[in-house]
């Protein structure tokens, strides 16, 4: 597990490391002057950030970095929490793939900053290859794998290419053998299985021979972008357990939210206060996803986040991811009334977005909401019963045709 990871750091918001899993570091360095340092402290919500290659300055060694942005309670810059990623070992595992001398693959981003290569030094990495027709691909005709022949940036020689993108990150896999060497390989093999019998039959073995090895590549691929996708979903997670903050959405995490529910719960019933639970789902996101792609899914629950962000005012007001495409938001003092009329807002805001759903009767993405209020302790004993009343109204609201509000009905 986390086998291509080498460590966690938290960096101050002075560009310090504080803590760091990495063994016998050079900890007196700053890294104040790193892209991603100035962009988390530039952005509040900037998410999930995959750097481009560095040299490790606690260790020397060439990391891919992923960071997130850590906020205080009052969301200001606390600094970054970040997991570093061995370029070495993805090189290691790419060379085991055999690809021809003249064979590549390698690990982009989308806006064509190279990850890792299994050929080439260090150098080309600063090389940017948002160009190439792979890319172009992808970014512009919204291909997520296939095939094609081209003549590479970096060294001038025609090969065949295989790709695959990723759905949940900006990064795309490339293979490629040399043409020179596919044709090599099977003019060889057509000479010893049947000779020069006809051009005809040549034609047929060189299509089936360049479709078959482009069928190999991309079980190769597949396998190491699975592997990778596994290092990055892991260090991903991690780092968002360290932050308390979601990577997509930037709301709070599962985890905090349950613990500002039960600090709002203990405080509001020593004060004899209300207190709103507002759950949030997305109607008809499964068919959204299959109609636009899990990328263009991420941009809208993006979108929706932001769109509690802005509707939850008061610096007590707590608003999380709560799973999947569920959000939450935590209103103390806020009585029914004005918790119906936040969550009112926020589904009315969201269908003025308009952006596009088709598989939807609404034809437009649309949100469900379940709200429920209660004096904690007098009305309702814990805060797992408030979360289920809101659940129970959240049901209600899909049951009666989604699109819409309802109040859970408070049991007392
Ligand atoms: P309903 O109106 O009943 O809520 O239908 P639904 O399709 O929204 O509900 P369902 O639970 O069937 O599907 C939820 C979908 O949300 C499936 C899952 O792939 C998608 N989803 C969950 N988390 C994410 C995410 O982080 N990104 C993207 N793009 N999709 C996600
Ligand atoms: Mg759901
Ligand atoms: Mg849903």
């Amino acid at each position: 597990m986390l086998r291509d990871v080498q460590g966690f750091t938290v960096v101050g918001p002075d560009g310090r490391a504080l803590i760091t899993t990495i063994p016998d570091p050079n900890t007196t360095y700053s890294a104040a002057d790193r892209d991603y340092f100035a962009l988390h402290r530039e952005n509040r919500n900037y998410g999930l950030f995959i750097g481009a290659p560095i040299q490790s300055r606690m260790t020397g060694e060439w990391v891919i970095s992923l960071s997130l942005r850590l906020n205080d309670a009052n969301g200001e810059f606390r600094g970054v929490v970040l997991a570093t990623l061995l370029i070495e070992r993805f090189v290691d595992f790419y060379q085991t793939i055999d690809l021809g001398t003249e064979g590549v693959i390698g690990l982009v981003k989308r806006d064509g900053t190279i990850l890792a290569r299994s050929q080439l030094s260090t150098e080309s990495y600063a090389v940017n290859v948002s160009k190439s027709p792979v890319l172009r691909m992808i970014n512009d005709d919204g291909v997520t794998r296939g095939n094609m022949v081209l003549t590479a940036m970096l060294d001038g020689v025609r090969r065949i290419y295989g790709f695959d993108s990723s759905a949940e990150y900006p990064i795309v896999v490339a293979a490629a053998v040399s043409e020179e060497q596919a044709l090599q390989a099977w003019r060889h093999r057509a000479q010893q299985t049947w000779g020069l019998s006809g051009i005809v039959l040549l034609l047929f073995v060189s299509m089936a021979c360049l479709i078959w090895r482009a069928l190999g590549r991309q079980g190769e691929m597949e396998a190491s972008l699975k592997g990778m996708h596994r290092d990055l979903a892991e260090a991903n997670h991690a780092l968002e357990i360290i932050a308390g903050e979601d990577a997509l959405t930037g709301l709070a995490t599962r985890r905090r939210l349950d613990e500002a529910l039960q600090a709002a719960f203990s405080s509001a019933a020593t004060q004899g206060q209300p207190l709103s639970f507002v759950l949030v789902d997305v109607d008809y996101f499964k068919r959204f996803n299959d109609q636009y792609g899990h990328p263009a899914g991420d941009e809208a629950l993006k979108q929706v986040a932001a769109v509690l962000k802005r509707h939850a005012k008061r610096s007590a007001d707590t608003t999380a991811r709560y799973g999947g495409e569920e959000m939450a938001l935590i209103l103390p003092g806020a009585e029914s009334a004005s918790a119906l009329a936040v969550a009112e807002r926020i589904r009315a805001d969201v269908e003025a977005l308009a952006i596009a759903n088709e598989g939807s009767p609404y034809a437009n993405l649309t949100l469900s909401i379940g709200v429920a209020s209660c004096v904690p302790g007098r009305d309702m004993p814990t805060p797992a019963a408030l979360v289920a009343a809101a659940d129970v109204a959240l049901y209600a609201a899909k049951g009666a045709g989604r699109n819409r509000v309802m109040l859970g009905q408070n049991p007392a």
